[in-house]
């Protein structure tokens, strides 16, 4: 307990009061860095405790350096009394516990292999505090030995931010493109965003990818590749709808199966769309009511199409004259891509991954570990 006297007087008449006590003391044990370390720092919501050398934590980190040591530094609470003590309640211990042990010279201690959460952290704490050089002999190795990122929200956020912080542009288009495959959008203007399968969890309000300028332009990018998709659908209504067009390709010398075909193809258009709830006053109407994913609609299109070939072909089955023909040519998923190359990035922003790979160290090429230790799951997409 700590004391001081109230007021003057002899031994036997002063009067003791307690003082409150520190706000918050210590509790737990210190987990020691340093045998002469002149600082704690009590990290993250479970309160662990660090004793570190102030310098040696501060040197890698220019906010760090003015934090402790700057003509500003903030006071040495309570010096020569009470040990100097700083709280860091939104970091997150075992990431510090990396930065310490390699500003404290022990870089044998340091992991060889790291959670994506923890390598999330650490890139957080790079971000705030600018100590990516510290780790640089260490990013591409964790990396390397990184499971492939799942749709899981939390996966994938994290997997984003890493990527970008580091410079890995290889697994930033991967992630990338997986979001553009599987995004879907509640209707409306401002509709939630979400990951297939996570219809619960807003991409729009998510804090980290906010930070990064997304995901507002990763849907622009999305929704262009829808727009190609519906634009394959109404070019292909136009073409049938048109009486100077013939769509059909079977060589008959009677104009009029020809024309049947065509017909037979446009109604069968017609009809699946009205089986998918699709169909307004003749024309297809979703733009307010497609919610489903890239990959969905591909799959979605592809019944569409084979249905109409279905009323075609049934009706008119002249010995297989009319086989080849097709509302539109069959595509899938990466035949979109191919035709609408949106994860592409352009010089610039491809500028901005090379010099954040030139400060962590990400020179070569990173590929996935084939090994996952988390087992397999649901949404890991192919490379
Ligand atoms: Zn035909």
């Amino acid at each position: 307990m700590i004391t001081i006297k109230q007021e003057a007087g002899s031994e036997d008449t002063a009067v003791v009061a307690p003082v409150k006590p520190m706000s918050d003391p210590i509790t737990g044990p210190i987990e020691s860095f340093d045998d002469s370390g002149d600082l704690i720092l009590v990290v993250g919501k479970t309160k662990v405790n660090f004793s570190v050398c102030s310098r040696s934590f501060a040197r890698p980190s220019t906010p760090w350096k003015a934090r402790l040591h700057g003509p500003s530094a903030e006071p040495k609470v309570g010096e020569g009394v009470h040990p100097w003590v700083i709280r860091l309640p939104e970091d997150n211990p075992e990431a510090l516990r990396i930065i310490l042990q390699a500003t404290h010279s022990r870089l044998s201690d340091v992991p060889k292999f790291l959670t994506r959460e923890i390598l999330f952290h650490l890139t957080v704490f790079y971000d705030k505090y600018g100590t990516v050089e510290l780790l640089k002999p260490f990013w591409s190795g964790w990396i390397a030995k990184l499971p492939k990122p799942t749709l899981e929200p939390t996966d994938f956020v994290q997997q984003v931010w890493i990527s970008h912080k580091l410079g890995d542009l290889k697994s930033y288009k991967e992630i990338l493109l997986e979001f553009l495959y599987s995004a879907q959008k509640r209707p409306g203007y401002n509709g939630r965003l979400f990951l297939e399968g996570h219809p619960d969890v807003d991409l729009y309000q998510d804090p980290y990818l906010q930070q990064l300028g997304l995901p507002e332009s990763w849907e622009i990018r999305r929704m262009r590749m829808m727009l190609h998709i519906e634009n394959i659908l109404r070019m292909s209504l136009n073409n049938l709808s048109n009486p100077k067009n013939t769509m059909c390709r079977s060589r008959s010398m009677n104009p009029d199966w020809r024309l049947t075909c065509d017909c037979a193809m446009l109604g069968g258009v017609h009809r699946a769309l009205y089986d998918k709830s699709w169909y307004s006053s003749g024309m297809p109407n979703w733009e307010k009511q497609v919610t489903i994913s890239v990959r969905q609609l591909v799959t979605k299109m592809e019944g569409i199409r084979t249905a109409a070939i279905g009323e075609s072909r049934m009706r008119r089955n002249q010995g297989g004259a009319h086989k080849t023909c097709t509302p539109w040519e069959p595509f899938e998923l990466a035949d979109v891509l191919r035709m609408c190359p949106m994860q592409n990035l352009g010089p610039l922003v491809e500028a901005v991954f090379e010099k954040q790979a030139e400060k962590s160290g990400l020179d070569v090429p990173v590929l996935y570990s084939t090994v996952n230790p988390f087992g397999t799951g649901k949404g890991r997409f192919p490379l």
